[in-house]
């Protein structure tokens, strides 16, 4: 992410759970934990937030320390490489204060065992030397709520799930809740985004805001540019025409994956491996950021005997789909 996009990405972020948009659920669910844990005077239960990149899981991490008026401690599952350097980042902490692991699913294996100790019991044993003469050496960790946030919540140990007491699933945002976090952004940065401009590129949005807001800026960029400023429906498509940002939002991978299913494997069904060495890409990133789109957008179906793309997916590739494909 370049400079700018990352300082205006923080500008816009919700700073409390009334400026977070949509998620009414989960919304409403965390809203009770905190306000239990706060009346009773405890930090709350350790939190556990799923769903694809650009869902608001950092910010809801950012917002639930701010509700419980305490510090957030920012960390990744890869970054937590050694035991010790969680354990560095464990005895840092004050009472109640937040600690936030983003990609948790991902973090080694024996860090994971020291955090089970720690979000259990607030202690950790440090190992300390070598072989026959290493010793164990308890360490006290304030009370503290641990936020983990993932992409693939089924990568996390059962273990490492089980410890945690709320688990919140980050759904795809419906098209109206990308307006509002349009028409927010837009109010922030001092865009004149019509109504009309927010629809064409919420549609094109992935169900996701942090793509919304992306977008918004490029066709700000265009508007300022090419025309007054003013961001309505035929600016907004003629940037977006630009970009080469497709009416459903399909990104570059989206359409790599799909061009793949049908073009090299006749529609699947295939493997998913299979399918993300076609593309050049990690499975895990076909399967976690690029395939829950697909599938909520109608265009791939995932079947015991591999990924199969539907009839929708042939008829947006400009493609006759087959007789026999799923619709
Ligand atoms: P994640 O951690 O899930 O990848 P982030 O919390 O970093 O997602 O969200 C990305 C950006 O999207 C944020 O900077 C914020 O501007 C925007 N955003 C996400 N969720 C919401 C929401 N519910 N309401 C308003 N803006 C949101």
């Amino acid at each position: 992410m370049v400079a700018e996009d990352r300082d205006v990405e923080s500008s816009l972020r919700p700073k409390d759970l009334s400026e977070f948009i949509g998620q009414h659920r989960v919304r409403e669910q965390l809203q009770l934990v905190l306000t239990g844990a706060q009346r009773r005077g405890t930090p709350p239960d350790h939190v556990l937030l799923s769903g694809p990149p650009g869902l608001g899981k950092t910010s809801l991490a950012m917002i639930i320390a701010a509700e419980l008026g305490t510090a957030l401690r920012l960390t990744s599952g890869p970054a937590l490489e050694r035991a010790g350097d969680l354990a560095a980042m464990l005895s840092n902490l004050v009472e109640g204060d937040v600690l936030f692991i983003d990609e948790i699913h991902r973090i080694a294996r024996p860090a994971e065992e020291m955090l089970y100790l720690a979000m259990e019991d607030f202690r950790v044993d440090v190992v300390v030397g070598k072989g026959p003469g290493a010793t164990s050496i308890p360490l006290e960790v304030a009370p503290f709520t641990l936020v983990g946030a993932t992409t693939r919540s089924g990568a996390l140990t059962g273990p490492l799930r089980d410890r945690f007491g709320f688990t919140a699933h980050m759904e795809f945002y419906e098209p109206a809740d990308l307006q509002l976090v349009l028409a927010r952004s837009a109010r922030i940065l001092g865009v004149d985004l019509r109504p009309e401009g927010a629809v064409e590129i919420a549609g094109r949005s992935r169900g996701t805001p942090r793509i919304a807001n992306r977008l918004l800026r490029r066709v700000r960029d265009f508007a300022e540019v090419r025309g007054n400023g003013t961001v309505d429906r035929s600016t907004a498509r003629a940037a977006l025409a630009v970009y080469d940002v497709d009416e459903l939002g399909l990104d570059r991978l989206d359409k790599a994956v799909l061009g793949a299913l049908v073009r090299s494997f006749g529609g699947g069904p295939v493997g998913v491996s299979t399918l993300a060495v076609a593309v050049g890409e990690e499975p895990a990133t076909v399967e976690e950021v690029c395939e829950p789109f697909l599938v909520r957008a109608g265009m791939l179906a995932r079947t015991p005997r591999g990924r199969v793309a539907t009839a929708a997916a042939w008829t947006h590739l400009g493609l006759v789909p087959p007789p026999d494909a799923v619709t």
